[in-house]
This record gives structure tokens, sequence and C-alpha cells, in this order.
């Protein structure tokens, strides 16, 4: 409602004050928060060369068309050019209607979630450009079921799509959810080798697609640095996916049966390592740890039971190369997560 609200002011007033622009102005006017205590506020978005547009360094937008399953591989056919009409006053770009804010506002977050990954030591130079589509039919894909999504298997593309859960503001101008998006894009990278690469073990084992959403739910939370970020983002989701509470392989269930229960307990450990060390440490210890796991290529094993739990062995292993006094806590997290099945040296 108070999207709604706030949208129809601006629009309101601008009605009165200017005619349409093509001007690139310095800075555009996009949310700023998220949950129920977002405000619109002018941001520079420099990689975002033609807001008309929406195109530019971090990749190009279109709208419409059609996403399709060709023999398990996502398609996309028949977009057309996004055009977004706005005014410029003193400077700012102020957009003539809420889509406007919120395709701004996704690539606002696109590019600071790029930048604190760059700041921490983490290239995303294989991830970008990331192509995007606003509002596609999506027929005959029962994952996209809400909001804003990656396109995994090589199709690599973020969806934004109309909302089907509620909502304090639009999924796809949220903060939170562009980074849950841009981890699975990492992730793509790191496992699959490759942005553009299909392979049909990853893209369709559900294990790897429960370690996926904990990689992604860990990738949003300390990029913002906000374990309740999700509760507040999603809150009919956020008592199943709170990185701060209980959350135990031991009652984790299948992987076949709920994806997120058992990302959970990932995305849970590596809170716990954010609380113990830093933020920039538990990034890193997050991607280096992926990157080990997809180095030993388990995923590839039908009967290895611990296949996705590995992982969190390989963030323990990452996170002590780079600060050994965490041991004894990080190894008591890590024993309450997982038990001590894993072989790890906490056992
Ligand atoms: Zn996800």
């Amino acid at each position: 409602m108070a999207w709604g609200v706030n949208v129809q002011r601006w629009v309101g007033l601008l009605w009165l004050v200017g005619c349409v622009s093509t001007e690139v102005p310095d800075r555009l006017l996009a949310v700023d928060g998220y949950g129920g205590d977002y405000a619109l506020t002018e941001v520079s978005i420099p990689e975002l060369t033609d807001p008309r547009r929406m195109q530019g360094s971090l990749g190009n937008g279109e709208v419409g068309g059609v996403l399709l399953d060709e023999g398990g591989r996502v398609v996309y056919r028949g977009g057309g050019p996004l055009v977004i009409d706005y005014v410029v006053q003193d400077d700012v770009g102020v957009p003539l209607d809420g889509d406007a804010i919120l395709l701004w506002s996704y690539y606002r977050s696109l590019a600071s979630a790029r930048q604190q990954l760059d700041e921490v030591g983490i290239s995303t130079d294989r991830v970008f450009p990331v192509d995007f589509v606003f509002q596609p039919q999506v027929e005959g894909f029962s994952l996209v079921a809400t909001n804003a999504a990656y396109v995994a298997g090589g199709g690599h593309r973020f969806l934004l799509l109309a909302d089907t859960v509620q909502a304090p503001l639009p999924l796809a101008a949220n903060p939170l959810v562009i980074r849950h998006e841009l981890g699975h894009a990492v992730f793509q990278d790191v496992v699959a080798g490759g942005v553009f690469v299909y392979d049909q073990v990853i893209f369709t084992d559900a294990r790897v697609a429960a370690l996926q959403e904990g990689f992604a739910d860990a990738v949003a939370t300390l990029l913002l640095d906000d374990p309740d970020v999700l509760g507040q983002s999603l809150p009919s989701l956020a008592a199943a996916r709170d990185v701060t509470g209980d959350a135990t392989l031991a009652e984790a269930a299948p992987v076949d049966e709920d994806p997120y229960s058992r990302g959970t307990v990932h995305a849970s450990f590596v809170w716990d390592l954010r609380e113990l060390s830093t933020r920039e440490l538990a990034l890193r210890a997050t991607v280096d740890g992926l990157v080990a796991w997809a180095e030993r290529q388990g995923f590839r094993d039908d009967d290895d039971p611990v296949l996705v739990d590995r992982y969190a062995r390989l963030v323990l292993e990452a996170a002590l190369a780079e600060d050994p006094s965490l041991e004894a806590p990080l190894c008591e997290a890590f024993v309450r997560r997982f038990g001590s099945f894993l072989e790890s040296r906490c056992s």
C-alpha cells in the first residue's frame, strides 16, 4: 500500500513540473531501505548509462517476451525494448510511473552489491553483465513462484516479476531480493564453471538447489549485514529462513521437500561466523568455501549423503585459514548446527 501512495504522490507532483526528458541526469530517484521503512532518495548510478532504456555496464533490460523450457534448458524469446519516461528536476531524474522506480532501484541494488563484493576482494567480473527481463511470461516453470529470479542453467538473466507473496516493498526493488538473486548468479559461475554453462546435474539436483538457496541467503544477509533483513522484506517467510534461529541439520527437512530448510542451516552457520568475526571475513569464507566445494565436484556422487553439508566444513576451513583464533568458538557453532559426523577438525 505504501508503495502505491508514495508513487502517486510523486506522479501527482510531477505532472505539474516538466516534460518527458531524454537527458541523462546526475542522479535518479530510487528506493532506499527495505521492509516497511523504505524511502525514495536521490542516487547516482553511473553504471546505468541509459536510464531511459535501462541499459548499462551491469546489463541491459527488456520487457515482456516469454521464457520457454526447451528440452530442459531455459530459453528466452520475443522481448521488446524498455522505455522509461521521466523528467529532470535539479539534475535528478524522476520517473513518471512506479515501474520505473522499481527498475532504477533494481539497478542500484545490483551496482551497490557488486561494489560491496569488490570491496572484500570477491570479483564478479565473470558474472557481469547480466541482462534482465521485466515481467516476461513464464511457461512451465514451477521454480518461478515469486518476485525476482535468476535464470541459471545457462540462461544467465534476471527476471523481474509481479509479486505473488505479500511484501512491504515490491520484491524486485528490494535490496535483499536482488542480492539473493545475485548470489544465485555467483553460485552458477563458481559451481558450473561459467554463467552460460548448462550442467544438468547442477540445474536439477535437489541437494545442489538446497545449498544454492542457503548460499544466496548467506550472501544477501552478509552484504546487507542485517540478520533480520529477510524478516523485514518477506515477513511471511521470515521464520523459516531466519539465520539467527536454531536451525540444525538434524531437524532440517529433506532437500527434495524443501530446499530452503537445509539451506538455512548453512546460512545460519555463516551468520554464526559473522557474529564471531567480521562481515568481510564471513563473506570471503562463504565464497572461498563454495570454490573449494565446486573443485571437488562431489555433487556428482549420487550416493553422497553429506554432499551439501560438506560445504560448511569448507567454509570453516576457509575462515580458520584467515583467522586461526576462531577455531574454538566456530567449532562450537559448527557442531551445534551440523553435529560431528562431517569429519571436520571439530569432531
Ligand atoms: Zn533463491
